[in-house]
């Protein structure tokens, strides 16, 4: 293999990276090239080892170099590489998996269609709940309710739907038929206020866009159950159940982006259920395949399969939507390894108590610091939030500051990678769930 400066330079020379300052990688080249992962550790092109607190992007729940999972996409691309799954065909492991996903779902759900990540997942949610809609006779449904903060995936309209302006600037985002509401984010909106009087602000704002954009014209309203990107944000104890109240009164729709907590993230094999959520579509990536191979899916409620199968073939004829991966029989093989790994091994269980040590050790380690807001999350997924001063305000995206890139690029020359998240203003913590007490306690005192 090329030497590590060899690689860095050939990857500044020919590409160009997600997430990334273009012109500074162009000038100075990646910050390491990764050729090798075991466990919670990756190690760069130059040998020198990193502990992953991040678990790449909150994703690889169960670690690196799994040689059951390796195996079994190995076995699986010898076996039958691809099928696709337009026109009725249909292959063994996506079918078994459907019938897995469905077995283990955190509400009664009915039917499964596989995308290949969660942006694209949470495009064809939308398309469903519009489907759906104009099925029923209601086509005037159209608007979708997102939040502010809430992170949903960069194509158009899942891009449109995230509710970071840094992801927007620049690419004629976000759309008009989506409509941000208030983020459940205690330090700032909810300063000063109960946990209930919270919740009824939350619910008020949601209320008055229902009021002011008319219920007839909003088809559904998408919410991460403990939001990740927008800066590790669990809802005040209520909000779900008060605001679902709101959304079926007025016929909307509830889509829970389960991508980051779906499959364990919070102690629970569905953040759904930690937050008492009653989704009427969940999709799910990342982790339903620990980022082994890119699979997502569109779990539907019978409530909208009904209508779709049923008013939709009626009025449309075939289902025209699905993509050439849609049903990977790679990516399904991969899924039920990993699933099944996490319940032979008892993963949530594990989620749980190192969860406890993380939660216990960011807090001894930031909470009284003069530059720290809050340090929250729960389970294995945290953020420590910066401010000015205790009393200051949020550094947020202040370009003299970058406290958060600036306390990450630190930690990484200490061994250890952690997350700036996009708003600048928090680092994260979402470690794979098989990382050792002893690899938290380092990377927190990385940090
Ligand atoms: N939804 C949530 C909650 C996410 O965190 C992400 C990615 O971080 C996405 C959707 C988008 O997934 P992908 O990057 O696979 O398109």
């Amino acid at each position: 293999m090329a030497a590590a400066a060899d690689l860095a330079e050939i990857d500044r020379r020919y590409s160009f990276h997600p997430f990334t300052a273009l012109a500074d990688h162009e000038r100075d080249g990646p910050s390491m090239v990764i050729t090798g992962g075991k466990g919670s550790t990756l190690t760069d092109a130059s040998g020198r080892d990193y502990i992953d607190a991040m678990a790449g992007l909150w994703c690889v729940n169960v670690g690196y170099g799994r040689t059951e999972l390796a195996d079994a996409m190995r076995d699986q691309a010898a076996q039958l590489s691809y099928c696709h799954a337009f026109s009725s065909m249909s292959s063994d492991k996506p079918a078994l998996l459907a019938e897995k996903l469905i077995g283990m779902a955190p509400v009664p759900m009915s039917k499964v269609f596989f995308g290949n990540s969660g942006s694209d997942a949470n495009d064809t949610q939308v398309k469903l709940v519009w489907y759906y809609n104009n099925a029923r006779g209601k086509p005037g449904k159209k608007k979708i309710i997102a939040r502010q903060r809430g992170y949903h995936g960069v194509t158009v309209m899942s891009g449109g739907m995230t509710g970071l302006p840094g992801l927007h600037a620049g690419f004629d985002l976000p759309l008009p038929f989506v409509k941000h509401v208030m983020a459940p984010r205690k330090l700032w909106e909810g300063h000063g206020l109960s946990d209930a009087e919270f919740v009824a602000k939350l619910v008020d704002d949601l209320e008055q866009t229902i009021a002011r954009e008319g219920a007839d014209t909003i088809g559904a309203m998408i919410a991460e159950p403990l939001m990740g990107a927008g800066g590790v944000l669990a809802p005040p104890p209520g909000y779900y159940p008060a605001i679902q109240a709101v959304l079926r009164r007025h016929d909307i729709l509830l889509i829970a982006d389960e991508v980051i907590c779906g499959f364990g993230r919070l102690g629970d094999m569905f953040g759904t259920t930690t937050m008492g959520m009653e989704p009427d579509l969940i999709t799910v990536a990342k982790g339903l395949t620990s980022a082994y191979f890119p699979l997502s899916a569109c779990i539907v409620s019978e409530k909208v399969w009904r209508v779709i199968a049923d008013e939709g073939s009626k009025a449309y004829g075939a289902f025209g939507h699905g993509y050439t991966y849609s049903s990977h029989p790679v990516g399904a093989a991969a899924a039920l390894a990993n699933l099944q790994l996490i319940e032979e091994e008892q993963m949530l269980g594990k989620v749980r108590s190192t969860g406890a040590h993380l939660q216990a050790k960011l807090r001894e380690a930031f909470a009284d610091h003069p530059l720290v807001g809050e340090v929250r999350g729960q389970a294995l997924i945290g953020a420590v939030e910066f401010v000015k001063s205790k009393d200051g305000g949020p550094v947020g995206f202040d370009p003299a500051l970058k406290v958060a890139p600036r306390i990450v690029k630190g930690a990484l020359a200490r061994g250890v990678i952690g997350r700036a998240l996009p708003n600048a203003d928090s680092v994260a913590f979402s470690p794979p769930f098989i990382i050792t007490e002893a690899e938290v306690e380092k990377a927190v005192g990385a940090f």
